[in-house]
This record gives C-alpha cells, sequence and structure tokens, in this order.
C-alpha cells in the first residue's frame, strides 16, 4: 500500500487526508500541536465564515492577482461544493445578511469533530506533537524521509508522496509559526516574505485620544484608498486601528507602507450626507457654543468622530466651516505602520506559484506537494481563505494520486 504524510492538520491538510484515504492510500497525518485544526476552532469563534454565496465570477475576483491560479483549485471545488461536503458531515449552513455562509451553529467544533471521526473511520492515523524540522532526504526508491520532533525524541518516517500544509505565519500560538519558510528557502523553493493579509496599522494618536477611544468602535464610515471604496465600520486601539472594514483595505494599505513606509486612509464620517450639505449645516450662526457643540448640533458629529476630527484636522483650519466640511467628507488618517504578522487574520507570501506545478509538487522536490495558507495567494476575509484552503488541499492530494499513477 502506498503512502502518505501529510504535515499539519489544518483544513488544507485534513481535505487532502480525506481524498488520499478515498483513494485508499495510507495516510499519517502529523502535527505540532496537541490537537488538529486550532486555527480552524479559532476561526469559529466568531461565527466561522466558511464561503461566500456571491456569484463564483465575483467570488474568484476577491484572490486579486493570484485570481487564476487559486480559480484552477476552485473549478474543482466550488463554494456550492463546500456548502455540500459540511452537510456531509451533518453540518447545515445558511447565507447571513451579508452574503456570507455560516454553520447554523456559528461555531467549527462540530464540524470539525465529525470530519476528524470520519477521518479515523477512514483509517487515516493522527500523530499529534510531532513536529516536522524542515528536512526530507529523497530515497532510492523515490520515497522521501522526514524527520520529527517528538516527546518520544527524534522520529524518522518514510512516505511515498508528502503534502505540506502548514498554514501561514500568524497566531503562531494555534501552530502556524511560518518557520517552514527558512526550511523551504534552504531547500531551493523560492517563497515570497510572509506579510500580514487583513490586519490592523499602527496609528500615531495623541495621548489624550488613545486614552479616551481604546476599544470604541467607529460605525459606517466610508473608508478610501486607492480604488478600495467601502462602507463598514471598524474600532480604535490604543495601537490604531482593527476590524472589519480595515481589513478589508487592508493589502493595498500594507503595499503602500512597504514601498513608501506610510499611507494614509480617507474616512468619510458622514456618508449620509453631501459636502456642500455639511458645509450648510456647519455656517449655521455658532453663538456662544463650543466648537464640540456646535458640531454635534449642526452634524451630528460626537464622540469618537469628533475625536477624529480634532486629531487631524489641522487646528487653523478648524474654524472654516468649508475646510471642516471637506474634512468630514474625507478625513486623512494617517498609517504607520502594520500591525505584526502574529496579530493578523492570515498572511499574503509564501510558496511561490513559479516553484509548483499545476498539482502543487514542489518541482525541485518531486513527491512533495503543498496547499492552504502557506501558499502565495492572499483573499479577504468572507469565507474567501477557508474555501481556497480546503480547495488546495484536494488539488495536492489529486496531484499525488496523479503522481504516484505516473510512477
Ligand atoms: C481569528 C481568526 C479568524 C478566522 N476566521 C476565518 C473565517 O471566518 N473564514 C475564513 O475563511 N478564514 C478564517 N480565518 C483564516 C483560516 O482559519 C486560515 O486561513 C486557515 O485555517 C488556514 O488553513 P491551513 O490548513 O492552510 O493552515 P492552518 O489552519 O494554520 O493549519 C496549519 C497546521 O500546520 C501545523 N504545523 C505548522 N508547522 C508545523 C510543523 N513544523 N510540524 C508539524 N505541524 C506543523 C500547525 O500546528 C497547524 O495545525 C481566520 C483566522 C483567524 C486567525
Amino acid at each position: 500500500m502506498k503512502t502518505a504524510a501529510i504535515i499539519g492538520g489544518g483544513p488544507a491538510g485534513l481535505m487532502a487526508a480525506e481524498v488520499l484515504s478515498g483513494h485508499g492510500l495510507q495516510v499519517d497525518v502529523y502535527d505540532s500541536m496537541s490537537s488538529l485544526g486550532r486555527k480552524f476552532l479559532m476561526a469559529g469563534k466568531s461565527g466561522l465564515n466558511l464561503t461566500h454565496s456571491e456569484p463564483f465570477e465575483k467570488f474568484v475576483s476577491r484572490y486579486g492577482s493570484k485570481k487564476q491560479e487559486v480559480e484552477k483549485w476552485l473549478l474543482k471545488f466550488t463554494p456550492d461544493d463546500l456548502i455540500e461536503w459540511a452537510r456531509g458531515l451533518g453540518v447545515e449552513t445558511f447565507v447571513g445578511t451579508s452574503g456570507r455562509v455560516f454553520p447554523k451553529e456559528m461555531k467549527a467544533s462540530p464540524l470539525l469533530r465529525a470530519w476528524l471521526k470520519r477521518l479515523d473511520a477512514a483509517g487515516v492515523h493522527v500523530h499529534l506533537r510531532h513536529k516536522w524540522m524542515g528536512n526530507i532526504t529523497a530515497e532510492d526508491d523515490g520515497a522521501s524521509s522526514l524527520a520529527f520532533e517528538t516527546p518520544d525524541g527524534l522520529k524518522t518516517v518514510k512516505a511515498d508522496a508528502v503534502i505540506l500544509s502548514l498554514g501561514g505565519g500568524s497566531w503562531a500560538r494555534l501552530g502556524s509559526s511560518g518557520e517552514w519558510v527558512h526550511w523551504l528557502d534552504q531547500a531551493g523553493v523560492k517563497v515570497e516574505a510572509l506579510k500580514p493579509s487583513n490586519c490592523g496599522f499602527d496609528v500615531a494618536w495623541s495621548p489624550f485620544f488613545k486614552e479616551k477611544f481604546d476599544g470604541q468602535p467607529i460605525k459606517s464610515v466610508v473608508l478610501t484608498f486607492g480604488e478600495f471604496h467601502q462602507q463598514g465600520e471598524f474600532i480604535v486601539t490604543k495601537e490604531g486601528v482593527e476590524g472589519s472594514l480595515v481589513y478589508a483595505a487592508s493589502a493595498g494599505m500594507r503595499d503602500e507602507i512597504l514601498a513608501n513606509g506610510k499611507a494614509v486612509m480617507r474616512l468619510d464620517l458622514a456618508p449620509d450626507k453631501t459636502e456642500a450639505q455639511l458645509f450648510e449645516k456647519l455656517s449655521k450662526p455658532r453663538g456662544s457654543r463650543s466648537m464640540a457643540s456646535h458640531l454635534e448640533k449642526t452634524v451630528g458629529m460626537k464622540g469618537v468622530k469628533a475625536g477624529l476630527l480634532r486629531e487631524f484636522v489641522p487646528k487653523d483650519e478648524f474654524a472654516d466651516m468649508a475646510r471642516l466640511a471637506f474634512y468630514i467628507k474625507q478625513l486623512p488618517v494617517p498609517l504607520a505602520a502594520t500591525r505584526p504578522l502574529d496579530e493578523a487574520i492570515s498572511s499574503a507570501g509564501g510558496v511561490s506559484f513559479e516553484s509548483l506545478d499545476e498539482q502543487l509538487m514542489l518541482k525541485n522536490v518531486p513527491g512533495v506537494f503543498c496547499a492552504g495558507e502557506m501558499l502565495d495567494w492572499e483573499a479577504p476575509t468572507g469565507g474567501y481563505l477557508l474555501t481556497a484552503c480546503f480547495a488546495s488541499g484536494r488539488v495536492a492530494a489529486n496531484g499525488v494520486m496523479k503522481w504516484q499513477g505516473n510512477r
């Protein structure tokens, strides 16, 4: 019986295990952690957005410059296939108001439990606390030898095919530490540096602002950055900004910071009013009212939104109502840096597509395939991350079958 070693028991690796065990291979899943799917479970804490219900064309456009590569995987395992697959595990889904698809129970644990049970019944062996140390030795018979650090010391195993599904580099405490970047780099695999994706940003708030507004949501604003223009909300933190709207715009803002050392996002703090309407209201006589009270009474700017104006409208323009109206519609918020990779929802960068063939096998390490977030693609939140991880796990597993067949 042919054997496959899958290193990394997240969504991508487990999906590969399912496909390979279904084809009759002996499958062993190795993971450095003491349980599988930790990041998947963490994703379940915020509802587990499995996929998205929008039309396929729109769905694949979310993968930006890597659309062509990811589309090939998704054509073989579509968002609808994923919903059907979850149903097969007893997990019914629903479409939320935003079009996002969630399990009815809004968590990952029932799905993961059912899945692990099914994999166990299919004969998949799981080896926990087995940390792969980055070495792969090609044997004369075409198999690979792999070394793992285990609680019982170093262990070497041999497998006919290997799938690496080691995840990205964020939330290292859940297992995906990104250490593999260095190892694969040394093996001559082209790996793009891991970068934060769906991440927050540092903003140099004044001590007053950060003390007063730390943790406050900024609701219903429009964020503009380059082509990006979207209404939503985000949160002020002591360090800067985080949350869904900022994450959605984060790829472009991150790249701008990488290229030029800084980026400026523009906020429309009053999307339901035009600049002319704001100007008209602000121009009403202020009388003896303070500026704060005038802003609140005339255009409803108070709390954290008024605080933002105080932070970023130049002092000498604050009393000029035309300028103030302009700034309410286009407030520049300078971003100093991305928050660290470890805090990001996901990683950009990873194993370059140049290093992989169509089956996701490493061109210079025959018999070793890669899948999941460790590949060089990124996507916004919305279920796009998990969908592509699952789909790529299937592609790599089918690649193993094809490769075995050819040998
Ligand atoms: C807070 C949060 C919320 C999220 N919510 C969503 C969401 O709602 N929808 C969505 O689509 N995506 C979401 N994501 C992203 C999604 O969870 C990941 O993209 C996905 O889990 C990646 O799957 P993967 O299989 O590629 O890697 P991972 O899930 O990271 O699994 C990699 C596995 O490899 C193991 N490993 C790493 N190195 C080694 C080694 N050297 N030896 C042995 N084992 C190793 C790790 O322990 C881990 O188990 C969220 C992420 C976070 C952090």
